[in-house]
């Protein structure tokens, strides 16, 4: 699935085909898909002018000049392709965009969990995401407090969009590394040394990976080369690039797990 690294390639990569064109027509080939409804949707989009692109957790965000807002999520296997001319489709497309210049914009999404929001209140919409990893906002004390509140296992505690925006299993998994804590350890357990720690490791991994274009991991997402980078997710069985013990993959809250045992030693450090 696509985190945040990638869905900001795709914003950036998009953003000079998209700003400053109109909406001439939208159409979706899967209802369900879009929300509020399609017709509604399509009303309120077609013939705005796109002013900006932006991303915010892992969705994109087109924003209009009526100051409504489309948002896309990507989910599993979305991803946002272009039309070529002369050339036959591609598979699995469910939603389309026409533009004044000409240009097609194609969702294209093989196992159909992406979303395709229309909005006019974006606070609103997104109010039940955290905070930014990015942002200048997000201090250590901003992570120390979210880590204290919740008292909760690390990995699924930072998986949660609610706690913060962006990360999944990828980046999660390499943050814990980097930060030399175990994804089972309990978040209020962290002393300021871990937290400061972590709050850099997140920051770190997720630049490393925007100046990578992100991962590329199979046909969903290409183009990307953090996975010539990766630490621990994926390497199970593979050295430590740091210790040489063995990578081991573990089930965490139903979600496969990837950790160095030695360099990730189970407990929070004093200090
Ligand atoms: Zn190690």
């Amino acid at each position: 699935m696509p985190e945040l690294p990638e869905v900001e390639t795709i914003v950036r990569t998009c953003r000079p085909r998209l700003v400053g064109r109109r909406i001439v027509a939208f159409h979706s080939r899967w209802r369900k898909n879009v929300a509020p409804t399609l017709p509604a949707a399509r009303r309120a989009i077609v013939g705005r002018r796109i002013t900006a692109l932006t991303r915010r957790a892992k969705f994109i965000v087109f924003r209009l000049d009526d100051g409504g807002c489309l948002l896309v999520h990507l989910r599993m296997s979305g991803r946002l392709e272009w039309a070529k001319n002369g050339l036959p489709e591609p598979r699995h497309v469910r939603a389309t965009w026409d533009l004044d210049d000409g240009q097609r914009l194609l969702f294209c999404d093989a196992r159909k969990f992406g979303r395709i929001l229309y909005t006019r209140d974006l606070a609103a919409a997104t109010a039940d995401l955290g905070p930014e990893p990015l942002e200048r906002g997000f201090t250590p004390a901003k992570l120390g407090h979210l880590l204290q509140q919740r008292r909760r296992q690390l990995k699924p505690l930072l998986l949660d969009q609610s706690v913060i925006a962006g990360l999944g299993n990828i980046y999660t998994d390499e943050a814990l590394f980097l930060a030399g804590l175990h994804p089972t350890i309990r978040s209020d357990a962290l002393n300021e040394t871990n937290i400061r720690r972590l709050h850099q490791a997140i920051r770190d991994v997720l630049r490393l990976a925007i100046r990578q274009h992100g991962t590329s991991l199979d046909w969903i997402y290409p183009g990307g080369w953090m996975q010539e980078r990766l630490l621990v997710y994926g390497r199970a069985g593979e050295p430590c690039r740091r210790c040489g013990t063995p990578i081991v993959a573990l089930r965490i809250a139903q979600r496969g797990t990837h950790i160095c045992p030695r360099c990730q030693n189970g407990v929070a450090q004093r200090g």
